[in-house]
């Protein structure tokens, strides 16, 4: 199913996202990780697409398994930037055997390799460009693509990146996902400027559960997101007890997730990083919301 179809149910929905091995080794416990997610029955599951492209065979798998032994709406991310046209051609046309119906188009980021070429030399430079080549072959997928409510970092201005995030919905992308944060004001205000702005597409909010002290660090480097005293303090007093760190982290992804609900957004898309039992703690917080309207 076309996850622009699934975003029009009037409903409060909730989507998790995995990534997929990096090897042939753990290979067995990354499918069952993600099969045991796809179980909980979610709107869709959305597989991540590694940096540079060294897994991209599993990223289909991984999005094909999902779909056909459980059932499940997949969404294969893509990037294009470390990627020439031809195997670009090459991957799409294997997604499209393979079944799967929906794409998150991205560039990716940029290596040191590439940061020091010269970007004319590069097939692609931005996920329009991307966004642009699959809209070419028809209107098989259903196309998302990324968006930034504290700004990427390549970003001159706010301004600037949503001007870039227009062209994005106006080169074909259905709805738009942004990258995680932890103070949901961010996001409503971001909501506010791109609706100004003219973007009218439906968007899903990215929740990342801390469930471990030593994520914290690392989800900051990778986003540049804010983190709230609220949050801080969280880490802060039980980040040495990793079962209190744990529910706490489920905690605070639940309530933000209860927040988005209580404003109005029906879809939210969680970071859910292979962890069944994470993906299920937050769900069971949530079973008598999920599936339901509060029109
Ligand atoms: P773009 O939309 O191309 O934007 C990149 C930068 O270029 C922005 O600053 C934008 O404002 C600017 N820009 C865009 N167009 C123009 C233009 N015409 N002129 C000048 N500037 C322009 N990475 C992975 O490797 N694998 C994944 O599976 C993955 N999944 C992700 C899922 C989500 C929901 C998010 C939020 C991020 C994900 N990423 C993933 C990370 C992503 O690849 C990086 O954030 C990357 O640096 C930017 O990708 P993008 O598609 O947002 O790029």
């Amino acid at each position: 199913m076309k996850i622009i179809d699934i975003l029009k149910r009037d409903e409060c929905g909730l989507s998790f996202e995995v990534f997929p091995p990096k090897t042939d080794t753990n290979y067995e416990s990354v499918r069952t990780a993600t099969e045991e997610i796809a179980e909980l029955k979610p709107t869709f599951v959305s597989v991540t697409y590694g940096a540079g492209g060294g897994t991209s065979q599993y990223t289909l798998d991984i999005a094909r398994n999902i779909k056909e032994s459980k059932g499940v709406t997949s969404l294969a991310h893509l990037t294009c930037v470390s990627s020439t046209k031809d195997t670009v051609r090459m991957r799409l046309e294997a997604m499209e055997e393979a079944g799967i119906e929906n794409i998150m188009a991205l560039r990716g980021d940029l290596t040191p390799e590439l940061m020091e070429s010269d970007p004319d030399s590069w097939d692609y430079r931005y996920a329009t460009d991307l966004i642009a080549d699959i809209r070419d072959m028809g209107d098989n997928f259903c196309i998302g693509a990324a968006c930034y409510p504290e700004i990427h970092p390549d970003s001159v201005n706010q301004k600037e990146d949503i001007r870039h995030l227009k062209e994005k919905v106006e080169a074909g992308a259905e709805f738009l996902t942004t990258q995680m944060f932890f103070d949901n004001n961010l996001f409503y205000n971001f909501l506010y400027k791109i609706r100004e702005a003219g973007i009218t597409v439906p968007i899903l909010p990215g929740i990342m559960p801390i469930t471990r002290a030593n994520q914290v660090e690392r989800a900051i480097r990778l986003s540049g997101s804010f983190m709230p005293q609220r949050f801080k303090s969280l880490v802060d007093h039980f980040g040495n007890d990793p079962d209190a760190m744990k529910q706490a982290g489920i905690a605070y992804a639940t309530d933000q997730i209860i927040d988005l609900y209580a404003n109005g957004i029906k879809n939210v898309h969680v970071y859910s990083m292979n962890k069944p039992d994470v993906a299920g703690a937050i769900q069971d917080n949530l079973s008598d919301i999920l599936g339901k309207s509060f029109v």
